[in-house]
């Protein structure tokens, strides 16, 4: 069965063609992305597997065009995988937010695009795009199933004392004001990629999966459920990231717009892409230069990593006290899966309770491993995330009726 699983923001879509046998068996037939859409500069970078990249410079005026541009790509004679668009047998969508009206995927319908509609009150940046994409594939594919994957779906199942805030209660009726979570594919695979890898029964574990990339969340999975993640009503809660501050008094708020005069609309561009490492640090939103320029001696990019560090560590020993316990600490994601020094300095504060890190294992991990000693008391995993893979595999259990 082909999939083809599509990631749209405003200004580009991200896509994969994947070949899917079953969950365990698959093959990746092509990758790509189309950028500035709708600018004159429009570019295409299609990788067949295998094969060198394919690189399409050309104005493409919107999104219609442009996943005709993909498929067409995805067709071609010379770069392409597949010999027409019948080939492909359905489309998953990522869907950043589905707020607590979705808490699994599902096949589009009507009722469902008016629910993704509603939600883009929550992510102005993500949802509208998300509708776009799905609309032109509907025009360009109008009788391939389409299914949509949630990144908010798998924490559907926290409890109110962990998605509520203590705000009025009037403004969660109204608003719909409460945590939502994302990232939640990620942890959804990790963390039943990473209690096979461990031997552990999911349904009788207590796991924590730190997913730290440009966007970073942690999340508390008791028996296979997540019960507590850190990011909230919006991405932006919870620990430091490349462009965003992560959780701060509510109080500063107010008070930076006051002081410096700044609108709402100012005042969220702050602090979702002006702050985090690029705020702290100034020169670049990217750990790979964190790393480098705290080597060299710059104050500040070591003082991102140790924030980056202590923040995940005091999520890690809330949700360890949240479950009376842990069983599986899993490290997912840009960040974590390059930079070894980060799970083994969060893994320090956790020798207390008879964590061990395997040092030579941890800087060897490239692909799945146990970073943990052979007699730690709790087991540390390195989980490379794919979503792609994990939005697939709900796509092609949906279409057949499996789920
Ligand atoms: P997102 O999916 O949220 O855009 P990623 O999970 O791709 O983010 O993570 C991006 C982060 O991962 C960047 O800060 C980048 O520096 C870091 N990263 C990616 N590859 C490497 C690498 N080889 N070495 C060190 N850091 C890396």
């Amino acid at each position: 069965m082909k999939i083809l699983v599509i990631n749209c923001g405003s200004s580009s879509i991200k896509y994969q063609l994947l070949e899917m046998t079953d969950a365990e068996n698959y093959k990746l037939l092509a990758k790509g992305n189309l950028e500035k859409i709708s600018l004159p500069d429009s570019k295409l970078t299609h990788k067949p597997a295998g094969k060198d990249a394919f690189v399409l410079m050309q104005p493409v005026p919107d999104h219609t065009l442009g996943m005709k541009l993909v498929l067409d790509t995805l067709t071609d004679k010379n770069y392409g995988v597949i010999g027409s668009f019948d080939e492909i047998d359905a489309v998953g969508h990522r869907i950043v937010q589905g707020a607590d009206f979705f808490d699994g995927s599902c096949l589009i319908d009507e009722s469902v695009m008016e629910k993704i509609a509603i939600c883009c009150d929550f992510a102005p940046l993500h949802n509208p795009a998300h509708i776009l994409g799905i609309r032109a594939m509907q025009k360009v594919l109008p009788k391939v199933p389409q299914v949509v994957v949630f990144d908010t779906a798998f924490h559907q199942t926290m409890e109110p004392k962990a998605f509520m805030y203590a705000l009025p209660y009037e403004y969660y009726e109204k608003y719909r004001i409460r945590r939502y979570g994302a990232h939640g594919t990620s942890h959804y695979y990790v963390s039943r990629r990473g209690a096979k890898k461990a031997g552990l029964d999911i349904n009788n574990s207590k796991i924590i999966t730190c997913h730290i990339g440009n966007g970073s969340s942690v999340t508390a999975i008791l028996n296979g459920k997540s019960i507590d993640t850190s990011m909230g009503f919006t991405p932006l809660e919870g620990m430091i990231m490349g462009t965003r501050c992560g959780t701060i008094d509510a109080n500063i708020v107010p008070y930076i717009m006051k002081k410096e005069g700044l609108t709402p609309d100012e005042m969220t561009d702050l602090m979702n892409k002006k702050s985090g490492f690029i705020g702290l640090q100034k020169k670049s939103s990217d750990m790979r230069d964190m790393v480098c320029f705290s080597e060299q001696g710059d104050k500040r990019a070591q003082l991102v990593r140790d924030m980056v560090v202590h923040h995940i560590t005091k999520l890690v020993g809330g949700y360890i006290a949240e479950m009376n316990g842990v069983d599986l600490l899993i490290f997912t994601a840009g960040i974590a899966e390059n930079n070894p020094w980060l799970p083994l300095a969060v893994c320090k504060h956790f020798e207390y309770m008879g964590l061990k890190m395997d040092v030579e294992a941890t800087n060897a991990a490239r692909d799945e491993s146990i970073i943990s000693a052979p007699d730690s008391s709790v087991k540390v995993a390195m989980i490379p995330t794919n979503e792609e893979l994990m939005i697939a595999i709900d796509t092609m259990n949906i279409v057949n009726g499996l789920k």
